[in-house]
């Protein structure tokens, strides 16, 4: 875990946005983006050392689908064979009538993040579209 020192190095050395890869003030390894699952926040660990530092910006998870609400063509074809995906049958594909489609909420922090994308799982359609 960090203590008070550690914090205070961290906000010396990003500045507000840095989104970028970090590296372990101890040891100069990668640091890589670990979820808090209680405190609901992102830290960044060293996986040589125990340094690990509070993310300033909430919005980085690791895998994640969508960068942007604007950019359904970021979304990968291949999440129609992810298992943990929940399906819906009752949204069918508009372009293909395929009634069955993947569905998932925008990872995005922006105001409309409640939107859901679909991905069709018609054979090779793999259409995309947002709700
Ligand atoms: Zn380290
Ligand atoms: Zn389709």
């Amino acid at each position: 875990m960090y203590n008070e020192d550690e914090d205070e190095q961290s906000e010396k050395n990003s500045g507000p946005g840095f989104v970028g890869i970090k590296f372990c003030q101890e040891c100069n390894n990668m640091l890589y983006p670990k979820e808090d699952k209680e405190r609901k926040i992102l830290n960044y660990s060293c996986r040589n050392c125990s340094y690990q530092e509070r993310a300033q910006n909430s919005c980085i998870y690791v895998n994640m689908i969508v960068h942007d609400v604007n950019e359904l063509s970021q979304i990968i074809g291949d999440v129609v064979t992810d298992p943990t995906l929940p399906k819906t049958t009752d949204h069918p594909c508009p372009k293909c009538g395929h009634n069955e489609a993947v569905f998932f909420q925008s990872q995005s922090n922006k105001a409309d993040h409640m939107r859901l994308y679909y991905v069709c799982c018609g054979m090779n359609c793999q259409h995309k579209w947002s709700e």
